[in-house]
């Protein structure tokens, strides 16, 4: 009967609002690093990429098919790694339709991000956008995690940059993910310290290893070394309410929502979870730099090529093959620890929303 349930909810959501609300569009497959724990590696993109990166005059097709996104995550590989990724963040935000959105990033070269970011700013006023930088250990751990010497020290630098930024634009916010991964697991204490020192008014996230890394060892994580995390993040928000998501109305919504996550993705580790109910496919979906769209970073299954299908996502999103690729996701209760879905999940678990109130209610 659920599962009935979440079926129909699921093509109802997509054919309501004819494309992903919640859509993470990857706009290069290039990136300055090379990170052991990284699923979007050589071996994933052999077998799964078309190769041709889409055209800026691609993505403006791609924008004109779409009239509303709720959130919009612009990646890679590297996104600021693009000339012309600014003109490209315009597109989608033109006329409104994006309502938040974000970009992901090593924070390697320092001063083309920020460059960009406060191009970024002054070309959307109002509009939520954060930043969330990647930190992934000490510098020792870090710069041998990404196989980057100097990344650690480069990040760090960004971090308080764009920190500084975060002060002139108030619609802006900056993040910092930690990736815990089987080389970072042991000093979680570390980094959450070190957060604290170089971040001090702003969210520390920790997502967990997923998918084939490109270094096999990486997703041998201890389940209470992530849990360890967590207490720390839940200290460290308990210590200073600057310790969260910021920028916009909805924002401490947002970091209740990543305290309900974590306890979800430990659930799930644990086996102590059901699968199903995912809203990858139909409210969330992703893009990937060839054109290519799946529900999700995760499944091998696809909707096809925009190219195929003269970049008309509202067709492709509710063709047939969506339909099918919905109904699969449901049938087999799909679950993984993809953090990004996992949140937009939320809207449709009714038994998280207690917890989710009891958090926000705990923030100031
Ligand atoms: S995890 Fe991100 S920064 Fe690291 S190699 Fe992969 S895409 Fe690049
Ligand atoms: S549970 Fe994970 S793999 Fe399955 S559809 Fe959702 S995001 Fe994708």
């Amino acid at each position: 009967m659920k599962d009935s349930a979440y079926k129909i909810l699921a093509e109802s959501i997509s054919k309501f609002f004819k494309t992903p609300q919640y859509l993470i569009l990857f706009v290069s497959d290039k990136c300055w690093m090379k990170c052991k724990h990284c699923w979007f590696n050589e071996e994933w993109k052999c077998e799964n990429s078309q190769g041709k990166t889409l055209t800026f005059d691609e993505l403006k097709n791609l924008s004109e098919s779409v009239k509303r996104i709720m959130f919009l995550s612009i990646t890679g590989g590297e996104a600021f790694g693009r000339d012309d990724i600014v003109e490209i963040v315009n597109l989608f935000t033109s006329n409104g339709k994006t309502k938040r959105f974000q970009i992901p990033t090593s924070g390697f070269l320092t001063s083309q991000i920020l460059a960009k970011t406060e191009r970024i700013l002054i070309s959307n006023p109002g509009i939520p956008f954060r930043v969330d930088i990647s930190l992934d250990g000490n510098e020792e751990v870090h710069d041998n995690v990404r196989s980057c010497k100097g990344s650690f020290k480069n990040a760090t630098n960004t971090i308080r940059e764009l920190d500084k930024l975060k002060k002139k634009f108030d619609w802006f916010d900056v993040g910092v993910i930690t990736t815990i991964s089987n080389f970072n697991q042991n000093i979680v204490e570390e980094m959450s310290a070190i957060v604290e020192e170089i971040h001090p008014d702003g969210e520390w996230m920790v997502n967990i290893v997923r998918g084939r890394a490109r270094d096999a060892r990486a997703g041998d994580v201890e389940i209470t070394n992530y849990d360890k995390a967590q207490e720390l993040i839940r200290m460290k928000r308990e210590k200073n309410a600057a310790g969260n998501h910021s920028g916009h109305f909805t924002a401490k919504w947002l970091s209740a929502k990543n305290v309900v996550r974590r306890k979800v993705i430990s659930d799930i580790l644990q086996n102590k979870k059901e699968g199903g109910a995912c809203t990858a496919g139909s409210f969330g979906g992703v893009i990937f730099a060839d054109g290519s769209v799946y529900p999700c970073e995760m499944l091998d299954k696809t909707y096809g090529n925009l190219r195929d299908y003269n970049f008309d996502l509202t067709k492709m999103w509710n063709s047939s093959k969506g339909t099918e690729i919905r109904k699969w996701i449901q049938d087999n209760k799909c679950i993984c620890t993809q953090e990004c879905f996992l949140s937009t999940n939320i809207l449709i678990q009714p038994q998280l929303w207690p917890s989710l109130i009891y958090e926000r209610i705990k923030l100031k």
